[in-house]
């Protein structure tokens, strides 16, 4: 299983010069969340071993964004980027408070996105087992717009590129961020060469509104897109109730040579813009069972705006990628401090959403549902 990641090697995509571009102070996306990763990977001993390679993503040609992006999204975007405004530019959602005008976004987009391309490339080569990088993962950018901090969807875009050069691949999406990966969704919805599976807060409290469990694919791809929205009260049981009731099943029997995973940490507890209720002991769990399926896996970064907590679900994930235990180098076998019980938290923030056994019993009967109607609708599509 897992233990061949040291033979075939891991990537992890990074560079202080993009982990530090900035969307402005009070913005809330912390590209620098990919350093405090860095740093506590290092901390904890999961990082630096002779299979694993850090990759400095370099600037790829341009045309790659044609692979998704419209040419004239792609044209005012480069425009944006130097500077410039109008009112053709906000109509593709850039200069909006989601996705400002930002110096350079357009070069800083091009190779986070490079990063994912090359990352993927080198587990099709099998250069590597396993990579992640947790400067990507801009599920939300459509073909022909910003939103939702995203600019460029490079998850599409590395996909898509994959699909290019290994047709006979079977790809999984995998999706655990609190919100609804729309523009993923978009680009494969009638395309069954890609499994999209997605969990989510449902759309009814949280943008981008979208990924209802009716949402299942079109044409040659109905059933190759799976939705699961969760409650704003689900917390780790109910997640794991639904990913072992429907993900493992499905992604199990469709067997994929390679999974695309965003490992957003945004749906914690302690996140300032969601409001499901997991720990690191859910996330965690249920990265490993991804993993358990198919070892060849993409990680991407995605959502997060507890940028501390964020870093310590992104270490983890590294290390189980790895199949390595973090390790504090001062205290010994440090699971109480990565898991549970600094997680119970709720009380520090302001969060409307508090665990209340109402909001609990609504998730429940919720999940119960959505998991029937799955079972229902998609698992003969697939045989199940
Ligand atoms: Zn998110």
């Amino acid at each position: 299983m897992n233990d061949d990641v040291q033979k075939s090697g891991s990537v992890f995509v990074y560079s202080d010069e993009l982990a530090w571009f900035d969307f402005g102070s009070d913005h809330y996306f912390k590209p620098e969340r990919a350093a405090k990763t860095y740093e506590l990977c290092n901390r904890y001993g999961v990082m630096n071993y002779d299979w694993m390679k850090i990759l400095n993503p370099e600037c790829p040609d341009a045309s790659i964004l044609k692979l998704f992006h419209d040419d004239e999204y792609i044209r005012l975007l480069e425009k944006a980027s130097n500077g410039e405004f109008s009112l053709e530019i906000l109509e593709r959602g850039i200069g909006t408070q989601d996705n400002p005008i930002l110096p350079g976004i357009f070069e800083w987009s091009l190779r986070v996105t490079g990063g994912t391309v090359a990352a993927l490339n080198r587990i099709l080569k099998g250069e590597a087992l396993t990579a992640f990088n947790p400067l990507g993962g801009f599920h939300h950018a459509r073909r022909g717009s910003a939103e939702g901090f995203c600019y460029v969807n490079d998850i599409v875009i590395a996909i898509k590129d994959a699909l290019i050069k290994s047709p006979d691949k079977k790809i999984a999406y995998i999706d655990i961020d609190a919100h609804h990966g729309n523009g993923v969704q978009e680009a494969f919805y009638d395309d069954p060469r890609v499994f999209f599976l997605c969990m989510h807060e449902t759309g009814k409290t949280l943008y981008p509104w979208s990924g209802n469990e009716n949402e299942t694919g079109e044409g040659a791809g109905r059933g190759f897109t799976v939705n699961i929205p969760l409650e704003s009260g689900a917390d780790d049981e109910v997640f794991s109730y639904a990913f072992d009731e429907i993900i493992q099943p499905l992604l199990g029997n469709f067997a994929p040579d390679l999974v695309v995973a965003e490992l957003g940490a945004d749906m914690l507890i302690s996140d300032p813009l969601t409001h499901l209720k997991l720990t690191n002991n859910g996330y965690i769990r249920a990265v490993k069972k991804v993993i358990q399926i198919c070892p060849r896996i993409l990680a991407l970064g995605g959502g997060g705006y507890d940028l501390y907590r964020t870093a310590r679900c992104w270490t983890l994930a590294w290390a189980a990628l790895n199949n390595l235990e973090p390790v504090d180098e001062y205290a010994g076998l440090v699971g109480g401090m990565m898991f549970g019980p600094e997680m119970e938290v709720g009380s520090l923030f302001d969060n409307p959403y508090t665990n209340t056994g109402e909001a609990k019993d609504k998730a429940v009967i919720e999940v119960k549902r959505v998991v029937e109607h799955l079972k229902k609708e998609v698992f003969p599509v697939h045989g199940l």
